[in-house]
């Protein structure tokens, strides 16, 4: 399992560009955009076609954060899954390898999984900013990588 840090210096800074086939993102100047219409380099720079980091974790079932809201129903779910969605649509349109996997209802409670670590922290801590009764208590599995399981309780 590559670190974090590996999978942003992705291909070790080669030259041309990495066009993700899924999301298409773009990787040039060591780090992913949005898209390609910014990149300028030379017209003669190699295209590779590749998953990015992202869409490789999600294809594997990976992830890197995780949240489980506990004891939230009605309204309060809607209001909680909204914000966490907010939360991850924003972070996605900062740094496109950072985004919201899914959210779903599992056995009761709201189970939130992200591709990136502080992104789970962070949408765990508005979640807790945002209604006081909730409580919030985030740990970090060592293995097999740093995964972050935030759990916000109501
Ligand atoms: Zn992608």
């Amino acid at each position: 399992m590559k670190s974090a840090k590996e999978r942003e210096e992705f291909g070790g800074g080669k030259q041309g560009v990495i066009l993700c086939p899924v999301c298409k993102a773009a990787y040039y100047k060591k780090s992913w955009h949005h898209d390609i219409a910014h990149f300028a380099g030379k017209e003669d720079m190699p295209v590779n076609f590749l998953l990015c980091p992202a869409d490789q974790m999600i294809k594997d079932k990976q992830y890197e954060g995780k949240v489980v809201v506990k004891n939230v129903s009605g309204e309060t779910e809607i209001e909680v899954a909204n914000l966490i969605k907010n939360i991850g649509f924003s972070a996605f349109e900062k740094e496109p390898m950072h985004r919201l996997i899914s959210i779903e209802k599992v056995k009761g409670e709201l189970v939130v999984l992200t591709t990136e670590n502080q992104l789970a922290v962070s949408m765990a801590k508005k979640v807790g900013e945002a209604y006081k009764k909730a409580k919030v208590k985030i740990s970090f599995a060592k293995e097999p990588n740093d995964v972050a399981i935030a759990v916000v309780e109501f």
